[in-house]
């Protein structure tokens, strides 16, 4: 049989090379602007970020890359390489002296996540543009293409303005905003965060409340984090979503706090006393429980204690899967046969859930063996990303 293998993963050089020839043919002329966002993987801290909490993901080789560069006029062009029905949008820049900078919410759903940067952004008024948009991140994965491509707009108007004068953390908030309101996924920080201040080499401890972050190397010859894409994503995501955060707020609430993140052990006991709603008191148990994994997960990494953190990370998908409910078979599927492996030293689902990727911590020896596994015993049909932390988001 023939031997399973990860993906290759293109380096960013080369997906500009791809963008630069697509755009010459798409606009003519040359693009003088060219910048890369990444995708995300999260180690642990799920459904955290809207919580206050902390979570801890790293920036991926996996990247969203737009070149383009200034257009005359009042209207932006933008093309995508990826495999929609409507690959070109053509859109009305806002009014530059307009207070609220207002873009139409209109055209296709990937053109959103552009537009709502386009209405968010924050240094200044952006000129009119013609750009590709061009990516390595999986659609739909869980790896969060849908930051990368936000993040990547973000810095690529700012190549286009020159303005240098916005603090990273209102970047970050902008390009939430533009989430939350233009593509109505109320989603919480983690992913725009990690994309703009990913460093190479680690991940980061992020504190949703404060958005300071600590960096945690993650460069060790005898790990590999292993990305696995189930292929599968179930169409519930994001009103779940939508259900888990207002579970998440409905528990704060009894609690008397402004959020699970200042919720500790004993009140999930408390909340089982007064009688809560079962369900509400499984999604704080949750909420409260990832917390502490994953700051102790932190330390583990930073120790170099993979057994333990395997060991949270196994913690964390059950939790996931009995106490949050956004787990799925497939995902599930991945994680168990993935512990069959020797030398599998933890796996979770990561990301929102209900389809998406999982995330295992392998021996480097073991990683073929583990891939090996999964291709002949999975169901579906899975991915394999062997991810090394990397950089984040800049011009090139
Ligand atoms: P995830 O963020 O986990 O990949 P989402 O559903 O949040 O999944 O975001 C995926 C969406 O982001 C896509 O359906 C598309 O609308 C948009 N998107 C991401 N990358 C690109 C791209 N290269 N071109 C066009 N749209 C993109
Ligand atoms: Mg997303």
């Amino acid at each position: 049989a023939r031997r399973a293998v990860a993906e290759k993963i293109n380096p960013v050089q080369v997906l500009v090379r791809e963008a630069k020839d697509v755009y010459r043919s798409q606009f003519k002329g040359e693009p003088d602007v060219a910048v890369f966002a990444p995708g995300r993987v999260n180690l642990i801290g799920e459904h955290s970020d809207y919580n206050d909490g902390f979570v801890m993901p790293m920036a991926l080789p996996l990247v969203t890359v737009i070149v383009g560069k200034k257009a005359p006029g009042e209207e932006s062009t933008v093309y995508t390489t990826h495999d929609f029905k409507e690959k070109q949008v053509t859109f009305a820049m806002p009014n530059q002296d307009a207070v609220e900078r207002a873009v139409a919410r209109d055209g296709p759903k990937w053109s959103l996540y552009i537009k709502g940067v386009v209405a968010k952004y924050l240094g200044g008024s952006p000129p009119a543009f013609t750009a590709v948009v061009h990516s390595s991140v999986p659609l739909g994965g869980g790896l969060s293409s849908s930051a990368s491509l936000e993040v990547a707009t973000y810095v690529f108007l700012d190549a286009l303005t020159g303005d240098t004068s916005v603090s990273m953390t209102d970047k970050v908030l902008a390009c939430q905003k533009a989430e939350n309101e233009y593509a109505e996924m109320p989603c919480g920080i983690m992913d725009q965060y990690i994309s703009f201040m990913g460093k190479e080499g680690h991940a980061l401890l992020i504190d949703c409340r404060s958005m300071t972050s600590t960096l945690i190397p993650v460069a060790d010859e005898n790990v590999v984090f292993l990305v696995i894409n189930s292929n599968v994503k179930h169409e519930l995501t994001s009103s779940e979503f939508h259900t888990r955060r207002k579970q998440c707020e409905e528990a704060a609430r009894i609690l008397k706090k402004a959020s699970l993140r200042d919720a500790n052990l004993e009140d999930i006991q408390h909340l089982q006393c007064i009688d809560t709603d079962e369900v509400i008191v499984r999604r704080a148990r949750h909420v409260i429980t990832e917390r502490h994994r994953t700051v102790e997960g932190a330390e583990m990494l930073k120790q170099r204690n993979y057994d333990k953190f395997g060991l949270l990370m196994k913690e964390s998908h059950l939790s996931l899967k009995e106490d949050f409910e956004v787990s799925c078979p497939e995902l599930d599927e991945l994680v168990a046969l993935a512990l069959e492996v020797d030398g599998v030293l933890g796996s979770r689902m990561t990301g929102a859930g209900f389809g998406g990727c999982t995330v295992s911590l392998v021996c480097t020896h073991a990683v073929d063996n583990m891939i090996d596994h999964i291709k002949k015993n999975y169901k579906g049909n899975a991915t394999f990303y062997i991810c090394k932390p990397g950089p984040g988001a800049s011009r090139i």
